[in-house]
């Protein structure tokens, strides 16, 4: 029987090269290798300063803190997303104030996020998750006028990029628009460094806050110490930091990734033309709504939702798969159905009727760079198979 993975890291260029010369150059933990997928990851986006970390969870924890987040404030942030983007908040002593998504796109939509603001107007920032790599438009369009929005009424806007690299917005890459992007190299990512994170930004005093609270609260990085002409042993403390810094070995991993991302991006822009003409037949499914030009999107994950006229459910057709050797999951089941923020705040289903609908039919099927055309034929024609009326 085939055997397709829901997903598949592909370390095939520089990886192991990169990574033998860190290990022989002695110096493992942040050092080159760091500072320069910084500098790369930079000139890509375009965004003035970018900042390596250990994950994008810290990335996310260092923005809303350089914002200014505090104990006692309130962030808005969608229930369709990972914890990460929701338990950052609470990091900081903070309250999350979840918002439904919209149906298609499993994402804020201009619309909502305005009367969200309206609504809440003691928000302090606002977390935008790029679901699946379709970046949110915020507000470069002048029909949106989010990031205007938004600063006229205080509330500053972290973009967690997680799937989002990379992607753009009318030419502008992700990471060079809104105040803070935070993206993610975890291992299943579009781009992995094993575990790491970049958080990009144009504001100078965000960067080095986050330069600071990234590693300790030291007035000089490790690498700094070493390398400049003070003296290496003495440093200051000037705020109880963290310990988020990227490590040499996973920049090197990086880099590497970093010479295929783009490839990388247009293969799995086909697998998603492939689902999207192949499976665009089915009735019963409703394929994700893509409102910008496909070379825009990071495609870091497909999910097709099950609707009303469906006659098997969910966790039926992933099992019906699973036993064709088809490996699926499921992004996500909402934030406001996971017991510690559920009992925390209260929430109940109702509130969340998009996010609902969708949690009941959501699955998302394979994409990556290696996923070849015999595979995705298969995966096509076993949904057919399962969900033609026969
Ligand atoms: C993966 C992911 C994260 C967390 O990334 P890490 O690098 O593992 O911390 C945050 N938000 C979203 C939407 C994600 O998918």
């Amino acid at each position: 029987m085939r055997k397709i993975l829901f997903s598949r890291v592909d370390c095939s260029g520089n990886e192991s090269l990169y990574v033998q010369q860190v290990l022989d150059s002695g110096w493992l933990t942040t050092a080159s290798k760091a500072h320069e997928l910084e500098k790369k990851f930079s000139e890509i986006t375009g965004a003035k300063h970018a900042c390596a970390v250990n994950s994008c969870t810290s990335a996310l924890h260092l923005a809303l803190e350089a914002v200014g987040v505090g104990a006692g404030d309130t962030v808005l942030v969608p229930t369709w997303t990972f914890t990460a983007s929701a338990e950052v908040i609470r990091y900081l002593g903070a309250d999350p104030i979840f918002l439904d998504v919209e149906y298609g796109t499993c994402a804020l939509s201009p619309e909502i996020i305005k009367k969200a603001v309206e609504n809440n107007p003691n928000a302090k920032a606002l977390v935008v998750v790029h679901f699946a790599g379709q970046a949110t438009s915020l507000g470069n369009r002048e029909e949106d006028g989010i990031a205007e929005f938004c600063s006229e009424h205080g509330v500053k806007i972290i973009e967690d990029a997680a799937h989002a690299f990379p992607a753009s917005v009318d030419s502008e890459m992700v990471g060079n628009i809104g105040d803070v992007t935070c993206f993610s190299f975890y291992a299943n990512k579009t781009m992995t460094t094993g575990e790491g994170g970049m958080l990009t930004t144009n504001d100078d005093a965000v960067a080095q806050r986050v330069k600071l609270m990234r590693l300790h609260g030291i007035d000089r990085d490790v690498w700094g110490r070493f390398t400049d002409d003070k003296s290496s042993w003495e440093y200051d403390i000037l705020a109880p930091g963290f310990k988020y810094n990227m490590p040499d070995i996973n920049a090197a991993i990086g880099l590497a990734q970093l010479e295929r991302v783009f490839d990388s991006r247009q293969s799995r822009q086909q697998c998603a033309e492939y689902y999207m003409t192949n499976l665009s037949d089915i009735t019963c499914i409703d394929l994700p709504l893509i409102r910008v030009p496909y070379e825009d999107h990071a495609w870091h994950v497909f999910s097709i939702t099950l609707n009303s006229k469906a006659k098997i459910d969910r966790n039926r057709l992933i099992e019906l798969l699973a036993s064709d050797g088809i490996g699926t999951s499921v992004h996500y089941k909402p934030l406001h159905r996971m017991s510690y923020y559920k009992e925390r705040y209260n929430l109940s289903p109702e509130k969340f009727p998009n996010a609902e609908l969708i949690w009941k039919g959501c699955m998302s099927l394979p994409i990556y760079s290696s996923l070849n055309e015999g595979e995705l034929s298969y995966i096509c024609e076993r949904l057919h198979f399962h969900l033609d009326e026969k």
